[in-house]
């Protein structure tokens, strides 16, 4: 199930081939700021590629990334200022945010827990997919 853990042993080349993409040196710089960052935007995606590979272009990164969501190397997720920020963990999550950082926090007993409130009650016959919580913690001084 935490195929995740089991990928942070392997070398990036790896992980991408292991996702059926062939591992371009482009894929693998994209895939290592990502596992830097945890969670970027494309604007802070890309300003940390050109300080390595001016040459690439935003389209170009798009793709890679794109190609890394469909085969689950990567998730998305909404963040708390309003943009779409691209997620290193690619199984079901949640999220919290504080002091300007995104932590992620995995608990599938949180998870199952709203599941089986929501499926007892309004969403009865509902598949429910997915069940991200976002916890906003203000720690005031
Ligand atoms: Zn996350």
């Amino acid at each position: 199930m935490c195929h995740y853990f089991f990928f942070k042993k392997m070398n990036i080349g790896e992980i991408i081939k292991k996702a059926g993409l062939k591992a371009t040196p482009q894929r693998k710089a994209v895939y290592e700021i990502m596992t830097k960052l945890g969670h970027g935007s494309i604007d802070e995606i890309i300003a940390r590629l050109r300080q390595q590979s001016p040459e690439i272009t935003v389209s170009t990164v798009y793709r890679i990334l794109d190609s890394f969501y469909r085969t689950k190397l990567i998730s998305k997720m909404n963040h708390q200022n309003g943009k779409m920020y691209y997620d290193i963990t690619p199984v079901n999550h949640h999220h919290i945010f504080m002091n300007n950082e995104v932590i992620d926090y995995i608990d599938p007993e949180l998870t199952e827990l709203i599941k089986k409130h929501l499926n007892g009650d309004l969403f009865k016959d509902s598949n429910i997919e997915k069940i991200s919580v976002q916890i906003i913690i203000n720690n005031k001084k």
